[in-house]
């Protein structure tokens, strides 16, 4: 395109879709595009590299190089000029090749002759798929409009690669979402599932990403950018008043709407030959792979924000991606980049898995997915580019692991260990009646942590004792506004009627930190972990904490009721809320409500400083129950939701479980309930070594009260903190290898 003129790049274009409709195979169909692609650029070479396997590309096609080279030069992600375009997403433009940061000499394909190097990347929507090159021999870089109508190839490239129109012989003409992969994540939700992928957003096909009537194109794209932005008006004019972050949101989303650089680069775009459509998907990859690269929090949000807009430009354009959820396949498994509490609410126990490409182990849709034990996979990269709607895949969530489109092989191994997992279910099932009593006679109180509707079923079919964590913090969580305390009142009750005579013990609002509630204005912390949560934001928000204690003590009606404080760090604090307990039961009294016929009052120990409080607080709390997650970020200061550092400190480490015994100690002198409460009572071995250093009492998740019922049953306690003891005596640092060389010799 030695003029660079839009005409040419368009006739170029032409051809490609005239070879796009041809007969012709994968491989031939490679050749010639290298061909009118060298023959249009007029550039001795072009050369076509597609990813063989994640890491490694080969020469697919080329015009200038030899041609023996082809399918047998290959280089891994970052080597070479091609390598280096691949793993950067971005373009090199060179007039000296030999000298550029990172060339490689590839004697097979005689490219020593050649001088200039201009390398873009063939993506489509994150999804790295190739390279593509040309090359001269005379010392020149390229221009600007040279680079753009390269760049405008690669889309049409990376288009045609998503129809199957290179499929041929080999790993890298292998066809595109049809072999069998396995993807690694974080484990959120044990259990296991085989079903069919249900995309809870749909990847937009492009059918046709050359057009040959820019005008018409044109009109398309403003009349599907009037409707956006028509769109984004209106869900503004619905938020007024409402929340100012979700405002501040809507204003972004405007702003990118209306954003001239951005209308300017799609029209370019489709003047160069693309349809509308295209050209929206060609900057969406862009901003994609500028994404991978920004760090900035900000910044990276307003890109998340482009990219929103973008899909939903697509959806108008193309008329795709309205799903229904009338449509799911059998056995659905839901994939998504990420998706919030509420939407999966609406899916509900239909999901057999989750899987999802972002997400956190402590994030609320984690806490759903665990309320309704459906097996959940996190951080799993590539996912949402990989997998297809109705595709075959395996969800193991107790080591984060998926197979999509899995081998035989992988299915049926799969199909043995999911029929062992009921085999267990079938015994944790007979022993449900059975109270929990070690073989030392030690009795230990097994009760389920709750937070939602959907647990209360699992009262009876989990064998819990009673309630020993409801989380009230879900209920205002998954909504788009305060809940009125009516209906707080109305959801409490329901919680007791379920429980019957079992005993539920209700934690205050626990928000703050990452539970940030939609509709409270967001306070920037710079350590929320350490910030404004839990009952310091009760004490600073009475009116929030006494209409959730007047919906209680309206919900007991006269049954007994156990209220508990989160996070409390200095005795005041307790008393304090305690205070605020009896002057609530005082204006209940004078409103004529009926009073609980108990009140246990109590607090969570989730800070060491409450570990060390005077004996006094000991004798006056009504029970403790220690928030393990929180206790131990803070004892290890290792911040529970950071994945690096998240798993660095074991629960049964010397120094935690010393620490254990000590607040046990501490109870027993002033002959306090304690309780544990967090994420490591439902680990079997924990569970035992935690009943081994004196709690009594454990609540957990209740899909977990079969299998830690099973290992207290068949343990002797005393020969465990026997074993606890001498590791510490040896001045081990963590007691689990003595503890799991012990468990071995047991079975
Ligand atoms: C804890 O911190 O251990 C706990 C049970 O509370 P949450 O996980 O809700 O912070
Ligand atoms: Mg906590």
């Amino acid at each position: 395109m030695a003029d660079g003129t839009e005409t040419e790049s368009r006739k170029l274009l032409g051809r490609l879709r005239e070879e796009m409709a041809s007969e012709a195979a994968g491989q031939e169909r490679l050749d010639r595009i290298t061909h009118l692609i060298a023959d249009s650029m007029r550039s001795e070479v072009c050369s076509i590299y597609l990813f063989r396997d994640e890491d490694t590309l080969e020469l697919c096609a080329t015009e200038g190089l030899s041609p023996e080279a082809v399918h047998k030069t290959r280089m891994r992600m970052g080597e070479g000029l091609v390598g280096r375009v691949a793993k950067s997403g971005k373009v090199v433009n060179t007039a000296d090749a030999p000298s550029a940061k990172g060339f490689r000499y590839m004697p097979e394909t005689g490219e020593e002759r050649f001088s200039s190097f201009l390398g873009v990347p063939v993506q489509r929507l994150g999804e790295k798929l190739g390279v593509l090159v040309v090359q001269s021999r005379e010392a020149r870089e390229f221009s600007a409009d040279e680079v753009y109508a390269l760049e405008v190839v690669a889309m049409v490239l990376a288009e045609m690669a998503e129809l199957g129109a290179f499929v041929g012989e080999g790993a890298a003409l292998s066809p595109l979402h049809q072999q069998s992969v396995q993807l690694t994540g974080g484990p959120a939700q044990e259990g296991s599932a085989e079903g069919h992928v249900w995309l809870h957003e749909p990847r937009v096909v492009v059918t046709n990403p050359i057009a040959d009537d820019p005008h018409r194109e044109r009109e398309r794209l403003d009349e599907a950018v009037e409707e956006l932005r028509v769109g984004v008006d209106k869900m503004l004019e619905i938020s007024r008043g409402g929340d100012t972050e979700q405002l501040q949101v809507l204003e972004a989303y405007r702003m990118f709407a209306n954003s001239k650089g951005w209308m300017r680069r799609m029209e370019e775009d489709i003047a160069r030959g693309l349809s509308a459509e295209a050209a929206v998907e060609k900057e969406q990859s862009q901003a994609r792979a500028r994404m991978e690269q920004v760090t900035d929090p900000y910044l990276r949000e307003r890109l998340a924000d482009l990219d929103d807009l973008s899909n939903r430009l697509l959806r108008i354009l193309t008329g795709q991606g309205k799903t229904d959820s009338a449509d799911l396949p059998p056995d659905p498994i839901l994939i998504a980049r990420n998706i919030g509490p509420g939407d999966l609410l609406e899916y509900g126990r239909a999901l057999k898995g989750i899987v999802l490409e972002e997400g956190s182990v402590g994030s609320h849709a984690t806490i759903v997915a665990r309320a309704l034990a459906i097996p959940l996979v996190v951080h799993v990269g590539r996912i949402t580019t990989e997998a297809l709607n109705g595709d075959h895949i395996l969800v193991d969530g107790d080591n984060g692991v998926v197979h999509l489109r899995p081998e035989d092989t992988v299915v049926s191994a799969f199909r043995d260990k999911m029929a062992m997992q009921t085999k267990a279910q079938e015994r944790y099932a007979s022993i449900r009646e059975t109270p929990t009593v070690t073989q030392d006679g030690v009795r230990i109180n097994m009760t389920m942590n709750a937070g939602l509707m959907a647990d209360l079923p699992s009262l009876n079919n989990s064998g819990a004792e009673g309630v020993g964590l409801f989380r009230t913090e879900l209920q205002f969580l998954i909504r788009n506004q305060m809940p009125k305390r009516s209906e707080l009142v109305a959801q409490y009750k329901r919680v007791l009627d379920a429980a019957s005579d079992k005993r539920v013990v209700f934690r205050t609002l626990d928000i703050g930190s990452d539970k940030v509630l939609p509709y409270m204005k967001h306070v920037e912390e710079p350590n929320p972990a350490l910030g404004w949560r839990a009952i310091r934001v009760g004490l600073d928000k009475r009116g929030v904490m006494r209409m959730q204690l007047q919906a209680l003590i309206r919900a007991a009606e006269g049954r007994p009721l156990t209220i508990m404080f989160p996070f409390v760090a200095q005795a005041d604090e307790f008393r304090e809320a305690r205070w605020e307990v009896k002057k609530t039961i005082e204006r209940e009294r004078r409103l004529g409500h009926v009073l609980p016929e108990t009140l246990d009052v109590g607090a969570m120990l989730e800070t060491p400083s409450l570990a060390f409080a005077p004996q006094k607080f000991f004798d006056e709390v009504g029970f403790i129950s220690i928030g393990g997650n929180d206790l131990k970020q803070f004892f290890f200061a290792a911040d529970r939701e950071n994945e690096l550092v998240r798993r660095r400190y074991d629960t049964l480490n010397v120094s935690f479980l010393s620490f254990i015994e000590r607040i046990v100690e501490r109870c027993t002198i002033s002959d306090t309930p304690l309780s544990f409460c967090g994420e490591d009572a439902g680990r079997p071995v924990e569970a035992l070594c935690l009943a081994a250093m004196g709690i009594r009492s454990l609540s957990m998740r209740p899909a977990s009260i079969g299998p830690v019922k099973s290992l207290l049953l068949r343990s002797n306690l005393q020969e465990v903190r026997k074993i606890i003891a001498d590791a510490r005596h040896r001045g081990e640092q963590s007691v689990r290898p003595a503890v799991m060389d012990w468990l071995r010799a047991q079975s």
